[in-house]
């Protein structure tokens, strides 16, 4: 392919099963024809292990220029340690949205046809991690605090994004997911702005629901068809995107993007699996599905529609299937029979 037609795009092979599931997609896309030319560099624990830095100032410069990233899980150590460099892109980058379609991909699970979309909120709120201890009593750390903001603006350019991602992608309805009975100003101001956003600009364009963070964990582990488009705040849209993509049929299979105004990164709900890592069993299909949000948002809709296809047939013809969704294909086998699906 002429290089000048490719469009530069950082890669970020991650932590565990990363660099397993980064392999399967560079040989899905060499079989697709897409058009990208990929700058590989390193993020997270291994890189903080070798450069000192979990986001390497290299790795920075490349997203800086290419503006689009793809990206396999990093592990962060627990209670301690560097802070999360993914935190840290969806901040320098103004990352704002936080996209993860949950479908249901293969019949005989939890559930049946289920397809939802959690938007969330990807830089403010409990999640964006301003801690500090206080002393109590002689214990200089005895207690730990978070500040916790949602600002008007950044509430109503979340909520915006979900009304129009709804009406673009012909969905019926946004659930307004929220915990404004109990945090009444922090989670309030969200709620606030999405009655006022949508009588002012979106009323009869979509439907708007509002739900109770509680209450909607349990419909989603119920009902979880009840849901079309979901809105939240940061740390609720963590917590539900999990649980949608379990009752969906896995982490192995869901995938998400981080959106922002003038940059996107792309990468699978999933953690770096330390319990599978270099078993050559990772599932590669959540790493897959974010490559084919990628290709669509750079224009490339027939490619990713190509590739959503062969991953379905691969699963639900060809019975190619890892363990974690009762099969038996190891990493490689898997990649195989979607290649094939895909020539
Ligand atoms: P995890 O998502 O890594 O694993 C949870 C379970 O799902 C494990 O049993 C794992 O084997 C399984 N699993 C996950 N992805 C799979 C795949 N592709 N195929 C088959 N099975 C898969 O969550 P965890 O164990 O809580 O976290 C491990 C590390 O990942 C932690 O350091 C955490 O901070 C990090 N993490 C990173 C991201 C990210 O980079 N976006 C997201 C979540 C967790």
């Amino acid at each position: 392919m002429n290089s000048s037609r490719l469009t530069p795009v950082t890669l970020m092979p991650g932590d565990g099963i990363g660099p397993e599931i980064t392999a399967s997609l560079l040989q899905v896309f060499e079989a697709l024809g897409a058009p990208v030319q990929w700058e590989v560099v390193p993020l997270g624990l291994k890189a903080f292990e070798t450069c000192g830095d979990a986001l390497p100032p290299a790795s920075l410069e490349s997203f800086r220029r290419t503006r689009l990233a793809l990206k396999g899980p990093v592990q962060t150590p627990l209670a301690s340690g560097f802070r999360s460099p993914l935190v840290r892109l969806r901040e320098e980058f103004h990352l704002f949205a936080n996209l993860r379609p949950a479908r249901t991909l293969m019949p005989g699970g939890l559930h049946e046809n289920v397809s939802l979309t959690i938007v969330r909120e990807n830089t403010e709120g409990l999640y964006a991690a301003r801690e500090a201890y206080l002393p109590a009593g002689d214990d200089r750390e005895g207690i730990a605090t978070a500040l916790a903001w949602n600002s008007r603006a950044g509430c109503e350019r979340i909520l915006r994004f979900a009304f129009d991602h709804a009406i673009a992608h012909k969905r019926k309805k946004v659930t307004v997911v929220h915990k404004a009975n109990v945090l009444k100003i922090l989670s309030g101001i969200f709620l606030n702005e999405a009655r006022s956003l949508h009588t002012r600009e979106y009323s009869g364009r979509i439907d708007m629901e509002e739900m109770i963070v509680d209450a909607c964990a349990m419909k989603m582990a119920m009902q979880p068809s009840h849901f079309d488009v979901i809105v939240t705040t940061n740390l609720f849209g963590d917590i539900l995107s999990d649980l949608a993509a379990g009752v969906t049929g896995g982490l192995g299979i869901a995938p998400g993007a981080n959106i922002g105004k003038d940059a996107a990164l792309f990468e699978a709900v999933h953690g770096s699996a330390p319990d599978i890592a270099g078993k050559g069993i990772a599932n590669p299909v959540a790493m897959l599905l974010s490559g084919a949000m990628l290709l669509e948002h750079m224009g490339a809709a027939e490619l990713a529609s190509r590739l959503r296809q062969a991953i379905n047939s691969a699963i639900n013809e060809d019975q190619a299937r890892t363990a974690d969704l009762g099969g038996t294909c190891s990493t490689e086998t898997m990649t195989k029979a979607i290649v094939q699906c895909l020539t």
